[in-house]
């Protein structure tokens, strides 16, 4: 299988990997937010895919951590988190058959999350692509990824349209339960379109 592929990649060809319960980074660039956030990524991994460079991936885990930190993360037990190159991240979807504006994925049965390069910093092309896909800055698309993938994360969501509603919740501070829509019908469709199904 293709998917069993990429993870093997990934977890035996990383070129830099950072666990969060260790402090090895030399000059982190906002040591602030490590120490504040420590206890909270206890049990999150944080993983850059092969190609990176050490400074690349410290500078753009910081900028995924310092908006994960805004969620409850503590509530999620063990989760990988993954930064592909946008280099590579077409030739991932293009093994998937994913859209090319998606830019996160997650894997539920394997606890992972991939994030496209391109929402944590600049990439000339692919940036401006995307944002013109999704019709938001770049800040606000790493925004509504992180809620949406905590949305299939913590609710253990593989629905397209609950996923982003829970995330809708979390971006939106409002009251969170995995309850709140589990009683509507799933709303995957065979072309990717979901629509809001009531049982
Ligand atoms: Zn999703």
């Amino acid at each position: 299988m293709k998917l069993k592929l990429a993870i093997a990649v990934f977890a035996s060809s990383l070129c830099v990997s950072i666990a969060s319960s260790q402090t090895p980074i030399a000059k982190p660039p906002v040591p602030e937010v490590k120490k504040v956030t420590a206890s909270v990524f206890a049990h999150q991994r944080f993983v850059c895919n092969t190609g990176y460079t050490l400074d690349a991936c410290q500078q753009q885990m910081l900028t995924l951590r310092a908006v994960l930190q805004k969620y409850p993360v503590a509530d999620l037990g063990e989760w990988t988190w993954v930064l592909v190159r946008s280099q590579d991240w077409k030739r991932l979807l293009a093994e998937r058959g994913l859209n090319s504006n998606t830019a996160a994925i997650t894997l539920l049965d394997k606890r992972i999350i991939f994030f496209e390069e391109a929402l944590v910093t600049d990439v000339p092309g692919r940036g401006p692509e995307l944002i013109l896909q999704w019709g938001s800055s770049r800040e606000d698309l790493l925004e509504l990824a992180v809620s949406h993938e905590l949305g299939h994360a913590l609710c253990h969501e593989p629905d397209e349209w609950k996923a982003d509603a829970y995330g809708r919740l979390l971006r939106n501070h409002e009251e969170f339960s995995c309850k709140t829509y589990s009683y509507l019908k799933n709303s995957h469709s065979p072309k990717g379109q979901t629509a809001l199904v009531a049982r």
